[in-house]
């Protein structure tokens, strides 16, 4: 049988336009952007034309705003250490259920001199604005918190932290490589002046990403060499991924509505009819304010790891809430920021759809999953 492939915050299919688009910029058109004769002329074309579309998508004031990195870790990187390095010293403020390429970032930065505030989030996983404010300082230098939850999907009230930052003085940096192609995002309404986004989590390709950098705002280049990039972002570019991730945000703006509807009825018919099958089950991330896209629950009694074992043998691509490092399951740092036992951390399972996930995929789930969740409780209660 086909498998059911539910692991799309890690990592999502890249779709067939895409794909298509991509095609010729590897060994058609293969000119390097830089070159001044007709095919680096045409490859700079190709990549001028990706700048616009994730312009257009973000709502950038300008193509010039958007700057290509090779991943979203990257991306979040010279966001924060960009930042930092570029003002020297100062206070930082973010979130305890970054990303790692935030959160590790931060604690660098916090070896090399600077302070590091990490806000705790509520149950459900969210902070407000009056937390960040609170811990606003004369000092703080950037806001970096992230606009979805990769593991438990909850939403940030990016627009308030945005203003509250904004009328500070103070940067403000988005992850939003989740949020990306999921829910819609408006750099100026939003008032952000960084933020992060990658290729492979909207069904573009992986190893590229991009970094908005609003105009007027000054961070350091981490990447030193040739003048890619405004001089920013050295390397020879990567055409055919930055193609791929044009095509891949544009196409995902286009449908961004729809994608939302399809994805929130799919997951709550996979919520809702665990709910009705499995007892002692408890749904993680907030309930309504997370990504369309996003099932994340525990199950007393079961630990992950085994969980996605049983599943991937019964054809379904999942991912647990801890990760199995030397023998030992580390929980993971999100679900212990909402307050979960280690016990429940251990216990969850993510589940993300995609656009090609469909109804029956949703109901196998729901045949497949119940008896294992059973099965694995009898092996431990003896
Ligand atoms: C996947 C992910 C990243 C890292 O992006 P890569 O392109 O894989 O390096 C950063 N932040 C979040 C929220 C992510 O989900």
């Amino acid at each position: 049988m086909r498998r059911i492939y539910l692991d799309n915050a890690a990592t999502t299919a890249v779709s067939p336009a895409v794909l298509e688009a991509m095609l010729p910029w590897f060994a058609e058109a293969y000119g390097n952007a830089s070159s001044v004769h007709t095919e680096g002329r045409e490859a700079k074309r190709a990549i001028e034309n990706a700048r616009r579309q994730l312009a257009g998508a973000l709502n950038a004031a300008a193509p010039q705003e958007i700057y290509f990195t090779a991943s979203g870790s990257e991306s979040d990187n010279w966001a924060i250490k960009g930042a930092a390095l570029s003002r020297g010293s100062g206070h930082i403020i973010t979130t305890a259920i970054e990303h790692h390429a935030v959160l590790h970032t931060s604690a660098w930065l916090e070896k090399k001199g600077f302070s590091v505030t990490i806000l705790p989030v509520d149950a459900w996983g969210r902070v407000t604005a009056a937390q960040v404010e609170k811990a606003l300082r004369p000092d703080t230098i950037l806001v970096s918190v992230m606009a979805a939850n990769n593991e438990v999907g909850t939403l940030q009230p990016i627009g308030e932290i945005g203003a509250l930052c904004r009328a500070r003085g103070v940067l403000f940096h988005t992850d939003a490589v989740q949020a990306a192609g999921a829910i819609p995002l408006d750099v100026q309404t939003m008032q952000i002046d960084l933020l992060s986004l990658s290729g492979h989590k909207l069904h573009g390709p992986k190893g590229v990403g991009a970094l908005y950098i609003r105009k007027g705002v000054k961070i350091d280049s981490l990447v030193h060499g040739g003048a890619q990039e405004r001089g920013f972002r050295a390397g020879t570019e990567n055409v055919p991924g930055i193609v791929g991730l044009g095509k891949a945000v544009e196409l995902a703006h286009a449908s961004l509505d729809a994608h939302a509807a399809k994805m929130t009825a799919l997951r709550q018919r996979l919520i809702e009819g665990l709910q009705a099958r499995i007892p002692n089950m408890r749904l993680n991330g907030h309930p309504e304010e997370r990504l369309p896209n996003n099932v994340n629950v525990s199950f007393a009694g079961v630990e992950g790891e085994a969980l996605l074992l049983r599943l991937d043998l019964a054809g379904v691509a999942a991912s647990a809430g801890s990760a199995c490092t030397s023998g030992t399951l580390d929980p993971s740092h999100v679900l212990m920021a909402l307050g979960l036992t280690e016990a429940e951390a251990n216990g969850a399972l993510r589940l993300t759809l995609s656009s090609e996930t469909t109804e029956e995929e949703i109901d196998r789930v729901l045949e497949i999953l119940p008896p294992i969740v059973a099965d694995l409780r009898r092996m431990t209660a003896r």
